[in-house]
């Protein structure tokens, strides 16, 4: 199982971090000791002092392909749950001005917590539709809805079987709105897809 994540995928975000447009998918991964689930809390690390929350919607790969037509790809898609991309902003900032990788930035321990719920694909009625949400403290902080996105699913996938077979329970983080901020010990982290409660944790 690997994590795939893209980057700069909703206009909004791209201009308030202040990043260039993307001609394609900005790709990286994260290692699978990324994952955090079970509603588990996360625990602040040291090394970061401006770690933001990202609210992305995930897809999981139900089957083994590469050089995916991108008129095929919906059908690889077996279910879509919600996580955040956790990003330790000030190494990723000064990662970004050496032109180094994000790799600590993005990757560390507990960076991607995942909602234990999956809905299957075939639950949406539209996959270009679908709103998904952000509370912290019960605020609302980010919103997003699929038909924003700079480069829809079906092009995702296609984009990266070009590079990656994709395999079984893959998963795919596939960028967040605008919103992002940084987080602190206390806070309460609630995500929804639509009005379904995906995930809910606090921060320690
Ligand atoms: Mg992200």
């Amino acid at each position: 199982m690997r994590i795939f994540a893209i980057g700069r995928n909703y206009v909004e975000h791209i201009q308030e971090l202040n990043n260039e447009r993307p001609d394609e998918p900005v790709i990286f991964t994260k290692p699978d000791t990324a994952l955090l689930t079970g509603n588990a809390p996360f625990v602040h690390p040291s090394f970061s002092k401006d770690i933001h929350h990202e609210i992305e919607l995930v897809l999981k790969i139900s089957k083994q392909g590469s050089q995916i037509p991108e008129g095929e790809a919906i059908t690889f898609i077996e279910s879509i749950g919600l996580g955040v991309d956790f990003t330790a902003r000030d190494l990723q900032q000064k990662a970004k001005e050496k032109g180094l990788p994000w790799d600590i930035a993005k990757g560390f321990d507990h960076s991607a917590p995942l909602s234990s719920k999956f809905i299957p694909a075939g639950e949406f009625s539209s996959l270009s539709s679908i709103d998904f949400s952000l509370e912290v403290n019960g605020q609302l902080r980010q919103q997003g809805n699929t038909s924003l996105m700079l480069f829809p699913f079906a092009y995702i996938i296609s984009y990266l079987s070009r590079f990656f077979t994709l395999k079984p329970g893959d998963l795919i983080f596939t960028g967040t709105p605008k919103g992002v901020s940084a987080v602190k010990p206390g806070d309460k982290l609630t995500g929804y897809i639509g009005t379904e409660k995906m995930l809910d944790f606090e921060v320690r």
